[in-house]
């Protein structure tokens, strides 16, 4: 199945199930994993970020490994827009600091806003962790949602979306839902809005929605702090939509 028709496919069936009354979690479970599993079906084909770490707890650099969505979405728990923005985001970034395609996670490190999704990517496809001053939050960044720097040789860039790319109604809605205040019928509205705008970056040119600008004299000023809000969890008691 084309992707696009595959995609429209999976919204259809949510509609559809969302416009009949549910009677229990398990019908709307089974709406759920239709739906993941046609974004899996649309996934297969995703871009991969190509790594390289030491090859044991004491060893040396050289052992690679190639990281997909599906893996990043196993350590952050969820598919959602967030991830494929910095997924897609950190690639198109991490190309300019390694030409050669191949990520030293060894070598690299990386401020972050501070979404739960971003967050993860950041870790996850760079190797920068918070303990060993290589990884921290920083929701100050100007124009970007990202800065990533290359340790051996400083060269840091700023990872941004371009404008206009993703649709105003996601973080309208999406602010709504941190408050507290999107009914449950409109909260999987949203998750069809953000399921669109994923494929939507899925299936089109990088360059077409990202912009990488390198950021001359960067300076490395951790932020330590841990009462960011985890904002993927707010609404894990919501009821289910019974339109
Ligand atoms: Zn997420």
């Amino acid at each position: 199945m084309k992707r696009t028709t595959a995609f429209l496919a999976s919204i259809i069936v949510f509609f559809a199930a969302c416009n009949q009354p549910k009677s229990n979690n398990e019908q709307r479970t089974e709406t759920q994993t239709k739906i993941e599993q046609e974004m899996k079906t649309e996934t297969q084909n995703l871009p991969e970020i190509k790594v390289v770490d030491t090859d044991f707890s004491k060893g040396r650099l050289g052992l690679e490994h190639t990281l997909s969505l599906t893996d990043l979405e196993k350590f952050h728990g969820h598919l959602c827009d967030g991830l494929v923005v910095g997924f897609l985001g950190l690639k198109e970034g991490l190309q300019q600091l390694y030409p050669n395609g191949i990520v030293d996670r060894t070598n690299t490190r990386i401020v972050s806003k501070s979404s739960p999704c971003l967050t993860d990517a950041a870790v996850y496809l760079t190797g920068g962790r918070y303990q060993f001053n290589t990884f921290y939050v920083d929701n100050n960044i100007e124009d970007g949602f990202y800065i990533v720097q290359r340790i051996d040789n400083g060269k840091a860039v700023k990872i941004n979306l371009k404008k206009g790319v993703k649709p105003a109604i996601i973080d309208e809605m999406g602010k709504k839902a941190v408050a507290g205040e999107l009914p449950p019928c409109e909260l999987d509205k949203l998750k069809e809005l953000e399921d669109d705008f994923s494929e939507k970056l899925l299936s089109s040119g990088p360059s077409e929605n990202f912009i990488v600008t390198e950021v001359s004299n960067f300076e490395w000023n951790p932020v330590l702090k841990n009462d960011f809000v985890k904002t993927d969890i707010l609404n894990k008691n919501q009821p289910i939509c019974n339109k």
